[in-house]
C-alpha cells in the first residue's frame, strides 16, 4: 500500500519510487547480466570493465532499495530494543548519539546517495555507511542493516530540497523489528 507510510512519506513518491525507479535497477541489472555473457562469450575484454560498473550500479540499487522498503512500517518508530539497542550503546555510546550521526551521514551526502547502518563481521561491530550513488564508498564485507535513500526521487516531491527535514520524517517509519532480525542473521552466521 503505497499511502501506508504517510503522512512521513507520501504515496505518490512511494509509487515512482518503487515502480519506476527501482523497477529501473532490476532492469538495468538483467540487461547488463545478458551482455555480460554475451562480451565474455564473444572474448570482448574491452568491455569487461564498462559492464562490471554498470552491473555494480544496477545490483547495488536493487539490494539497497529492497532493503530500504523492509526497513519501513507504518507501526516503525521510537528506538531499537534487545541486542540492537545494545551494539549501538556500545559501537556509537547512545541511541541518541548515532541517530544524529546517522542522520548528519545522510544529509551531507554530496549529491545522489545513501546512508547505510551495516554489521562489520570481522571488527564485529557496526558501522555507519555513507554511500555516494549506490556502489561507491563501500566498506566490503559489511552487511547492511539499515538503509536511508537520500537520491532527490526520494523525497523532493514532498520535501523539495528540505532534505534533513524527510530524515527526520524518516525516523518515524524505522522498522527496528527488521532491523534487529538482519543484525541477528549477521551474527549467528558464523563469519570471521
Ligand atoms: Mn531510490
Amino acid at each position: 500500500d503505497y499511502g501506508a507510510l504517510q503522512p512521513h512519506l507520501d504515496a505518490r513518491i512511494l509509487e515512482l519510487h518503487h515502480g519506476k525507479h527501482h523497477a529501473a535497477y532490476v532492469a538495468g541489472a538483467n540487461t547488463t547480466l545478458e551482455k555480460l555473457a554475451a562480451a565474455r562469450a564473444a572474448g570482448d575484454i574491452a568491455n569487461l570493465v564498462g559492464l562490471s560498473r554498470t552491473l555494480a550500479f544496477n545490483v547495488s540499487g536493487h539490494v539497497l532499495h529492497s532493503l530500504y522498503w523492509q526497513n519501513l512500517s507504518p507501526d516503525g518508530g521510537g528506538e531499537p530494543t534487545g541486542s540492537l539497542a545494545e551494539a549501538i550503546g556500545t559501537d556509537f555510546g547512545s541511541f541518541a548519539a548515532f541517530r544524529a550521526s546517522f542522520s548528519a551521514t545522510a544529509a551531507s551526502v554530496q549529491g545522489s546517495g545513501w546512508a547505510m547502518l551495516s554489521y562489520e563481521p570481522i571488527g564485529r561491530r557496526l558501522h555507519i555507511d555513507q554511500l555516494s550513488d549506490h556502489h561507491e564508498n563501500t566498506a566490503v564485507g559489511g552487511v547492511p542493516l539499515l538503509t536511508v535513500d537520500v537520491w532527490e526521487h526520494a523525497y523532493y516531491l514532498q520535501y523539495a530540497n528540505a532534505r534533513a527535514d524527510y530524515i527526520e520524517a524518516w525516523w518515524n517509519v524505522v522498522a527496528w523489528d527488521d532491523v534487529q532480525r538482519r543484525l541477528d542473521a549477521a551474527t549467528s552466521s558464523g563469519a570471521a
